[in-house]
């Protein structure tokens, strides 16, 4: 799953703006090009190899070494090869440090016994959380260009952010959006979501290309049909818990395939019952 034999090659989606589309989880890592070779690149993969194999193909690109490093959440899928881009200052929300820090280990473990291939790797991984922390927004200077990292609101977990290159009309989502496949809500906060992709789309123009944490690169279309879906998923959840439907009705009703819908709603549930605080990090 670490080969890089099947995976697509670097698509520059704006100027100096490539996403590498990994095979592995269907994920997209995004690098941007400085003016003086310096080189910015969203999220690290699941794994010190994967990380590295993101190094390698770097290389293609005839690109420098790394400089700046953004995390867009604290999922392992996302920060486990940290470690391997350092010394680079690596950015992130501050609660997503606080996820990684109090998560972490249990992420590691729960990857390491669901996914069989990726366990040996595992082994290597040192949790390296970001040391550039904001939280609501900043802006990193890329040797000329702009980089503008902002925070929205809760959505896929409690730290997402989203990276936006405003000189070549690129917006990189993380996971609060996906394309192709159901978003992962295990961490969500359904009834935030959709006020968040909300602020997304305030952002995102008729061209603006915007790149998902996994799934192919789209546009102002995909955004706005991914915010009906969370918009469904938040109401559907309000009806559930206001009695006015069952849970098994509101899945029936549900924009995503039975088996990925109840989680959504049922999380939609508990938060607004008011059970999701608890387990919120500080
Ligand atoms: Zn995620």
């Amino acid at each position: 799953m670490t080969t890089a034999r099947g995976d697509d090659p670097w698509t520059e989606v704006g100027d100096r703006v490539f996403v590498r589309r990994y095979r592995f989880y269907d994920q997209d890592i995004v690098a941007v090009l400085g003016d003086g070779g310096e080189v910015l690149l969203v999220d690290t993969r699941s794994s010190p190899a994967q990380a590295r194999e993101i190094l390698d193909d770097l290389r293609t690109l005839g690109a420098g070494p790394v400089t700046v490093v953004v995390n867009t959440h604290g999922h392992y899928d996302h920060v486990f090869g940290n470690a391997q881009l350092r010394p680079a200052p690596i950015w992130g929300h501050e609660r997503c440090k606080v996820m990684i820090e109090s998560t972490g280990e249990q992420q590691l473990a729960a990857v390491r016994a669901q996914v069989a291939e990726l366990a040996p790797e595992l082994t290597e991984v040192v949790l390296d959380p970001p040391d550039q922390l904001f939280s609501d927004t900043a802006t990193v200077d890329l040797g000329g260009r702009e980089i503008r990292l902002a925070y929205l609101g809760r959505g896929h977990t409690d730290n997402d952010i989203v990276v936006s290159i405003p000189d070549a009309d690129v917006l990189c989502a993380g996971d609060l959006l996906e394309n192709g496949a159901p978003p992962f809500f295990g961490d969500g906060y359904p009834m935030d979501w959709p006020a968040t992709v909300e602020a997304m789309l305030a952002m995102v123009g008729e061209r603006t290309v915007v790149v998902p944490g996994h799934g192919d690169h789209a546009g102002l279309g995909f955004v706005r049909s991914q915010l009906e879906a969370f918009r469904s998923i938040a109401s559907l959840a309000s009806r559930v818990d206001a009695g006015e439907l069952d849970l098994d009705s509101a899945i029936a009703l549900a924009p995503f395939p039975a088996a990925a819908a109840r989680e959504p709603i049922e999380r939609g549930v508990a938060q607004l019952r008011g059970e999701l605080e608890v387990e919120a990090t500080p």
